[in-house]
């Protein structure tokens, strides 16, 4: 692991001006602790691959030094080219590193585009005419319009990979190989993941020039710091149970999660007709849709929105106090993901699951066994009904969720989500952090109609140093699309 010295204040960086300045118009302060390592390597021209989780400010490690350097040989990107690519794998990331870019940009007028699924391709191909210093893609996207012939990838000098071990999850690695065969041998790769297992290292080993490696480590998972509950019910009891939730006190923002598009539309009604304003954004909803609803969402405007997984990804938004799942995820991978959108930098955190009897029941058991804890259940079935049982393994036991449901993770999808990377219907276990609580094998029955018993740290808190990881949350920024040229 490399070592520098790291530097505490953005100065230190020796930053080009304009940059400067558009870090003190954003608040920033002092670097993280992935920015204190990568910024200065990269900025050397180091090639750098970084362990790092959405939430720590590893966009602006990368953008940052990147930006510096473009300014340092400004050159006007030829037609059709981009000086630097950034790879993402989901729509809404893509959105918010190029919203990153743009704002530490704004007093350089910086050429900047997006090249997404889910959206008409003509808008992007124009775009695209003049060529562009920033082009932020997602890889089934870029691939086609580098076979339309509307992007040419022969002079590329920076290359991001954002989030690889979720581009892998989602069957992008072919993708990301082609791209990567069109692009100069010459040029500097930053690579960030939140995991690095051996097929991410090895796809780092064949991209990278001998990479500085960079790395922060979780003291507290996010599943740890977020107070956890079940409430097994009837299904048909669960709309009046929701909305019972979300007008309790302390329900700042809600994140409420459903399995299918039809059912997140379904929720929606149903909170409408019992007069609490929501609304949802899914994979049959327009891109410019989601985006106006995500903004409303982020602003605080909008208090509850309904979604799906895919439709959910990436989404950090301050605020979110409350994550209800109206149905458990049939990936328990997908729980940790979905209830990681509450508690946000260090904040408290509550997520709900409603689970009704059936195939929840399984979920719920696989759920409790991926994250070691026998979480804290209420019981609102009608009488007579049996509780249903649950079989959290007790404190070390093994971890056996990874192997769990494996037939449908990793590639499980490949290319479902091509041409609309994660579009409606692709389905793309994250590989978020695995907790190991501080509650695993408390007996389930000992938290049976226990009132939200919030789990312990476990341990140390939130360190800043080194190891620690500061989870920021994303600023208010809504979604910015457009382009923006030069004007020299
Ligand atoms: P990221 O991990 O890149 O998604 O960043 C998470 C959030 O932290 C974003 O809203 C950033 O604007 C914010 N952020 C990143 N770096 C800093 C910093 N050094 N100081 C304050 N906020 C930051």
């Amino acid at each position: 692991m490399e070592r520098t010295n790291l530097l505490t204040s953005f100065q230190d960086f020796g930053l080009a001006d304009p940059i400067s300045r558009a870090l003190k118009e954003e608040n920033y302060h002092t670097p993280t602790p992935i920015q204190a390592q990568t910024i200065p390597l990269a900025l050397a021209g180091r090639d750098v691959v970084g362990i790092a989780q959405t939430g720590t400010g590893k966009t602006a490690s990368f953008a940052l030094p990147i930006l510096h350097r473009i300014l340092e040989n400004r050159i006007q990107p030829q037609p059709k080219n981009c000086r630097v690519l950034v790879l993402s794998p989901t729509r809404e990331l893509s959105g918010q590193i190029l919203d990153s870019f743009n704002a530490y940009g704004r007093h350089i007028r910086l050429s900047s585009t997006l090249a997404i699924g889910g959206v008409p391709m003509g808008r992007q191909v124009r775009a695209l005419m003049q060529g562009v210093e920033v082009l932020v893609a997602t890889p089934g996207r870029l691939l086609d319009l580098v076979q339309g012939n509307a992007v040419r990838l022969g002079q590329v000098e920076f290359l991001v990979l954002d989030e690889a071990d979720r581009m892998l999850d989602m069957g992008f690695i072919n993708d990301i190989r082609k791209i990567v065969a069109k692009l100069p041998i010459k040029r500097q790769t930053l690579f960030f993941s939140a995991t690095m297992p051996k097929d991410i290292a090895d796809l780092a080993e064949q991209m990278l020039r001998d990479p500085a490696r960079v790395a922060v480590t979780p003291v507290a998972s996010t599943v740890e710091r977020i107070n956890q509950r079940v409430i097994h019910l009837d299904h048909s009891a669960k709309p009046a149970m929701l909305a019972t939730i979300l007008q309790q006190d302390g329900v700042n923002q809600a994140l409420v999660f459903t399995r299918t598009k039809h059912g997140a539309d379904k929720v929606v009604k149903g909170l409408q007709r019992a007069g609490i304003a929501a609304d949802a954004i899914h994979g049959n909803k327009s891109q410019n849709y989601r985006e106006r609803v995500l903004a409303a969402f982020r602003t605080g405007e909008l208090r509850t929105l309904v979604a799906t997984d895919i439709a959910a990804r990436g989404i950090d938004v301050d605020g979110v106090s409350h994550v209800v799942n109206f149905d458990l995820p049939n990936i328990p991978e997908t729980y940790v993901h979905r209830i990681g959108r509450t508690a946000r930098a260090g904040a408290d955190g509550t997520a709900i699951s409603l689970v009704a009897g059936g195939e929840e029941v399984g979920y719920l058991r696989d759920i409790e066994k991926l994250i070691r804890v026998a979480l804290p259940k209420e019981d609102h079935r009608t009488p007579g009904a049996k509780p249903a049982p649950s079989t959290a393994p007790q404190r070390g036991g093994q971890r056996n969720g990874q192997q769990r449901n494996g037939g449908q993770r990793n590639g499980s999808a490949p290319h479902a989500a091509r041409g609309g990377d994660a579009a409606p219907g692709a389905k793309g276990p994250s590989r978020r952090p695995r907790a190991g609580g501080p509650n695993a094998g408390r007996h389930p029955d000992a938290a049976r109609h226990e009132p939200a018993a919030r789990p312990q740290h476990g341990g140390g808190g939130q360190s800043e140093g080194l190891q620690g990881v500061a989870f920021l949350q994303r600023k208010n920024r809504p979604a910015k699309t457009t382009q923006q040229r030069p004007q020299r």
